[in-house]
């Protein structure tokens, strides 16, 4: 479980930004999660209640977007989103090839945030 340094450096992160753009109050966060990313939602809102305590981000919500897994085909360069759950292999949309690899799923970051 590392929900807990995620959501500190989540903290970290929208309050520096917050000090840069002169905002009051942070409000709402919104986290792109990617699906092979085990990060789940609610230890995040519940660390993030209680590391923000104090701060101008205090009771603010975290709403957190699935992102899909992401391949990379070897022989063409596309790069693709990819449902695992709902395909067996995994060939190219471009050019049909099966030198494909995982280059993405698993990254976290602020897409973007509400404050006032
Ligand atoms: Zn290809």
């Amino acid at each position: 479980m590392h929900e807990l340094s995620v959501t500190e450096s989540i903290l970290n992160t929208v309050l520096e930004s917050a000090a840069t753009h002169s905002v009051s109050r942070i409000l709402k966060i919104h986290l792109e999660v990617g699906e092979l990313n085990g990060l789940e939602a609610e230890w995040i809102q519940y660390y993030f209640d209680v590391l923000s305590k104090d701060t101008m981000a205090a009771g603010a919500q975290i709403e957190v977007h699935r992102k899909p897994s992401e391949f990379t085909c070897h022989d063409c360069g596309e790069v693709f989103p990819l449902d695992l759950k709902s395909v067996s292999k995994v060939t190219c949309p471009t050019c049909d090839g099966k030198n494909c690899s995982l280059t993405g799923g698993s990254e976290f970051y602020i897409r973007d945030m509400e404050a006032v």
